[in-house]
């Protein structure tokens, strides 16, 4: 027997470890004093923003003393970012910034971690599905999970986003800012002056060109003897995905092809090489985005920090966990079969590493039991 923890009271004691313990430095950010914060407390329904800091030492004194569940900053710098109207802040520019979150990208392991069920008619099961399979109703309930697979998936795709940001738009890698965001996925930020004042009709046209959308072959290719063929032979941006591509599919870069071929050779690449970013966040100017190397509330995995280099390199995992020591006795009623790097089984009473006990906790898991041991 035992007793089902509360996640507000067992979270709390971690984070405050944590925030208590972490050096100031970690939550440094640029222009920290132009930059609106919010946060949600243990507890507290909502979220509490227009909140602003003179300098770091006053950012890890809340972070300390408040212990928040979620940290947020702007991606804008503002005149004014404690003013609680947003036309009083007076906005002055920022970041140009990208989501990669695994909810949009297929991964095989959905089956073992994430669960649907169908507020219509009852129905319910493993994986993911958009429309009930029984009575096609779009209420759909979902708990779903991260594993280290969909962590990975979400890496490569956040890859091939650096690829455009270095190839196609001429950054360099050491400009960005890779983070992983606490739970399914990753942002990158740029913080380039020449980024700021984009406009939202400017970050939309990114977005459209990373994700190739509008690639039409008609345009792509021009008219030749018995075909047609791709109009420039520069190995640049789309073209050379497409010639890359075509030199997988076909054998040469650029070969005299039915425009049908041509179309199912964009669409291959784009498939392939398009990154799957949620345009939302990155047109939203005004956007809150999460303090880097602070706890995510709902996995207690940390948003961790990675140069590009390090991304490629690193076990993205192991840096975003953070209560690694000692173990704890869980009691799992019903759940999935594995998370982060865990396999539960069908699960039952478990011994876990401790991130992966805490992590079941706060995303909602069903426990009859948590004993540190
Ligand atoms: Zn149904
Ligand atoms: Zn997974």
């Amino acid at each position: 027997m035992g007793q089902a923890p509360d996640p507000v009271k067992v979270g709390r004691k971690y984070f405050e470890w944590y925030y208590r313990s972490a050096d100031p430095r970690d939550f440094s950010v640029t222009s920290l004093p132009s930059r609106e914060f919010a946060f949600s407390y243990f507890g507290e329904e909502g979220m509490r923003r227009h909140i602003s800091f003179g300098g770091l030492e006053e950012l890890a004194e809340h972070l300390r003393t408040a212990i928040p569940r979620h940290a947020f900053y702007s991606t804008a710098y503002y005149r004014d970012p404690g003013a609680k109207d947003m036309e009083e802040k007076g906005w002055l520019g920022a970041d140009l910034v990208f989501d990669i979150d695994v909810d949009h990208v297929e991964t095989p392991c959905k089956e073992l971690h994430d669960k649907w069920i169908c507020k219509s008619c009852g129905a319910s099961g493993w994986g993911s599905v958009e429309r009930c399979p029984r009575c096609g109703s779009e209420a759909i309930e979902r708990h779903t999970w991260v594993c280290e697979t969909c962590i990975n998936v979400a890496r490569d795709e956040v890859l091939k986003l650096v690829d455009f940001l270095e190839m196609d738009f001429g950054f360099s890698r050491h400009e960005l800012l890779v983070t992983f965001s606490g739970h399914r996925g990753f942002h990158v930020h740029l913080e380039s002056p020449e980024v700021r004042e984009l406009s939202q009709d400017s970050r939309r046209e990114i977005v459209d060109y990373v994700k190739g959308l509008g690639l039409d072959a008609r345009f792509l290719t021009a008219k030749t003897r018995g075909g047609y063929k791709l109009r420039y032979e520069a190995p640049l941006g789309w073209y050379g995905r497409l010639a890359r591509w075509a030199l997988i599919k076909v054998g040469s870069e650029n070969p005299v092809l039915s425009l049908s071929e041509w179309r199912s050779i964009v669409e291959e690449s784009v498939t392939r090489e398009a990154a799957a970013v949620d345009e939302k966040v990155t047109i939203d100017t005004k956007r809150l985005i999460r303090l880097p190397n602070s706890l995510h509330g709902k996995t207690g995995l940390k948003v961790a920090p990675f140069s590009v280099d390090e991304l490629e390199n690193t076990s993205i995992i192991d840096r975003a966990k953070v209560f690694t020591e000692g173990e704890v006795a869980v009691r799992l009623e019903e759940g999935p079969k594995r998370v982060l790097d865990v396999d539960l089984g069908s699960g039952g009473v478990l011994t876990l590493p401790t991130y992966a006990a805490l992590y079941l906790l706060l995303n909602g898991a069903k426990l009859l039991k948590f004993e540190q041991r």
